[in-house]
């Protein structure tokens, strides 16, 4: 049985008054009732990644990176690795986010070096796929997810695939308020853990899908009912307590 996972992606936002409002009000009320049953993570922008880990002290809240770099040190000049993230307590790191992609150019290829540079250092890799409005009206969704997952996943061992997650984040459902239907996010999800029973059929079966694209309170359940969707990536919705907790009381 797959554990839930929900995991706020802060994204470039909040600083530390705010931080520290919105971790307080998140720690009561994920606390005990939610955390033995779901698994729970916050990904600050990396500057705060640190206070926050302070201020979870004690709580199993997992504090993650929203990107990092493929090399663990030396001459990179604004980049940070997956051993200084795990150094200062971090758990986990989103790789391969679409804005990633779009914004700073990166590639399969890249977010595969990465993916090894986390698993390496002991960081759990949270592995983002996703076609454009383009490609899903041109009727290559699957074949765009697909690539994403082989080529992302490129030389990662089967014996370390089940350290993984992938989530599934449709480009045009990203802050639009347009969210994938929860059959659209099934079908996809469905073909997802079936390229992962390629490489290992055992492992497929334990490893989290979580889909992300407008994600709220509202329609948090319905997602989340589907046979392979095994929690959630919340961008926006995170932002505010009261929302990312009705989502994580939703997984
Ligand atoms: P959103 O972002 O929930 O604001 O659509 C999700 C994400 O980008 O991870």
């Amino acid at each position: 049985m797959r554990k839930a996972l929900v995991i706020g992606n802060w994204k470039m936002n909040g600083q530390q008054v705010l931080n520290k409002s919105l971790v307080e009000q998140i720690k009561t009320g994920v606390a005990n009732e939610l955390l033995g049953r779901i698994d729970v993570g916050v990904c600050p922008p990396a500057v705060y990644a640190q206070s926050v880990i302070e201020q979870l002290s004690g709580v199993d809240i997992v504090v993650g990176a929203q990107n990092m770099s493929e090399h663990d040190s030396g001459a990179f000049t604004g980049e940070v690795s997956a051993v200084m993230l795990k150094d200062i307590g971090c758990g986990l790191v989103i790789l391969g986010h679409s804005e990633r992609r779009a914004l700073f150019a990166e590639t399969n290829v890249a977010v595969a070096a990465k993916v090894k540079a986390a698993l390496a250092a002991g960081l759990m890799p949270v592995v983002c796929v996703g076609e454009t409005l383009e490609q899903r009206e041109a009727g290559k969704a699957a074949d765009v997810v697909r690539e994403q997952l082989d080529q992302g996943l490129a030389g990662v061992d089967a014996s370390e695939l089940s350290k993984v997650v992938i989530a599934y984040e449709p480009v045009w459902a990203i802050g639009t308020g347009l969210t994938a239907s929860p059959e659209q996010a099934q079908e996809i999800h469905h073909l997802l853990r079936k390229a992962l029973e390629a490489k290992s059929a055992a492992v497929a079966a334990n490893v989290r899908l979580l889909y992300g694209g407008s994600v709220n309170a509202a329609n948090a359940e319905a997602l989340f009912a589907q046979p392979d969707i095994d929690g959630g990536l919340i961008g926006g919705a995170s932002l505010k307590a009261e929302d990312f907790i009705a989502i994580c009381r939703a997984a």
